[in-house]
């Protein structure tokens, strides 16, 4: 039997582009949607359970992020913002909310099809090793809550652990300074970056060889921070 395409939800109300990406998808054997407004966005998700989703935030009825908060509700799948809007906050705030990944447009087809592929093969990963994350000589088992770096135990402090869990949820996910404040030391923290940073800088100087140039924890520049992936 022939195995299922992996299907892709494009959520794009410029029908230019979205018949392009429609055709980008299709070449790699990809099966596509395309949604032109929230609406139906809604509509196509609930119905056909996509993959993954390319979400372009400026739509005629409301803004793309509704639907990222939509999908979070019950979903892990992939969600990569499309905007014309270059604007860093946006970025930051579409991280908080649960996106993937954020592309800017205009975006080269290679560049779009390379993230898509990437971010397919993140979510395939996370689904197998279901609750150990294997980076290197960094293992962290978020069920038991231990880190182990070349095969020893890394004892951590509650607040490394608890943000080390959090990068863990999705290696590879850009999280923000605001959403790495609020879920660990909670919201009335929300502008205390020196925090993440002093903490940060010993986590890193737990697990890393070189914090200076680090494999395991990156800094995503004016986001935050991430786990990377493979
Ligand atoms: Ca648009």
């Amino acid at each position: 039997m022939k195995q299922a395409k992996t299907s892709i939800l494009i959520v794009e109300d410029d029908a230019q582009i979205s018949e392009f990406l429609q055709l980008s998808l299709q070449s790699q054997g990809y099966a596509t949607s395309i949604a032109t407004h929230l609406h139906m966005a809604k509509a196509i998700f609930f119905d056909t359970k996509p993959d993954l989703v390319i979400l372009d935030l400026g739509l005629p009825d409301g803004d793309g992020r509704q639907f990222i908060h939509k999908v979070r509700q019950q979903s892990d799948i992939p969600i990569l913002v499309l905007s014309a809007r270059q604007m860093e906050q946006e970025k930051v705030d579409c991280f908080s909310d649960g996106a993937d990944d954020y592309l800017a447009k205009p975006f080269g087809v290679h560049e779009l099809l390379a993230r898509v592929k990437v971010a397919l093969k993140r979510s395939a990963m996370m689904s197998l090793r279901d609750h150990v994350v294997h980076l290197d000589a960094l293992v962290i088992d978020r069920e038991n809550q231990v880190v182990s770096l070349n095969d020893e135990v890394v004892h951590l402090t509650p607040i490394e652990l608890k943000l080390l869990l959090l990068l863990a949820r999705k290696p590879g996910k850009a999280y923000s300074h605001r959403q790495l404040l609020t879920e660990v030391w909670g919201a009335e923290y929300v502008d205390d970056t020196h925090y993440l940073r002093i903490h940060m800088g010993r986590l890193r100087a737990r697990l890393e060889v070189n914090s200076a140039t680090p494999r395991y924890i990156l800094t995503e520049a004016g986001v935050g921070y991430r786990l990377a992936s493979i």
